[in-house]
């Protein structure tokens, strides 16, 4: 719990929230409700208490190492990559997290990585697509890559 940073105590109501800039972060505007004022926070996102359910109904804890991997993966051989596909991975944890949700299915976190790879690097957006919604042709490509 956030404690209050005038009255140490760990009372308080979320008034406002966002990601930062680049969504590694979520800020949050809280306010005491022992003293009543109010302060910011800014929070690294990490769903470490998700539960992902897989294609086949079972569930499992998430993994950051499954996503990146996968996108790892699908990332052309970039200098730097590790820390670029990091980068893209705690975008992709805050846009998971803002679903709100205590469990997600696979296929909403490879929506969510494609639609943040689409604004942010192309060729592995349709390299990421290709590897996990196998098109089955070009119509059926197109359709998917304007669906994110
Ligand atoms: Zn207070």
């Amino acid at each position: 719990m956030i404690k209050c940073p005038y009255c140490r105590k760990d009372f308080n109501d979320v008034k406002n929230s966002r990601s930062t800039f680049d969504s590694s972060q979520i800020w949050r505007r809280r306010l005491c409700r022992k003293c009543g004022k109010t302060f910011t926070t800014y929070e690294k996102v990490r769903p470490d208490f998700l539960f992902v359910i897989k294609k086949s109904g079972k569930k499992e804890r998430y993994s950051r190492e499954n996503v990146y991997s996968g996108i790892y993966r699908a990332a052309l051989s970039w200098k730097d990559k590790e820390r670029i596909v990091n980068k893209i991975v705690d975008v992709v944890e805050s846009r998971i997290l803002d679903l709100g949700k205590k469990e997600v299915k696979t296929s909403e976190i490879s929506d969510i990585v494609l639609k943040t790879l689409k604004f942010r690097n192309i060729k592995t957006f349709v390299r990421f697509l290709v590897y996990n919604k196998q098109p089955k042709g070009e119509e059926d490509f197109i359709k998917l890559f304007r669906k994110y």
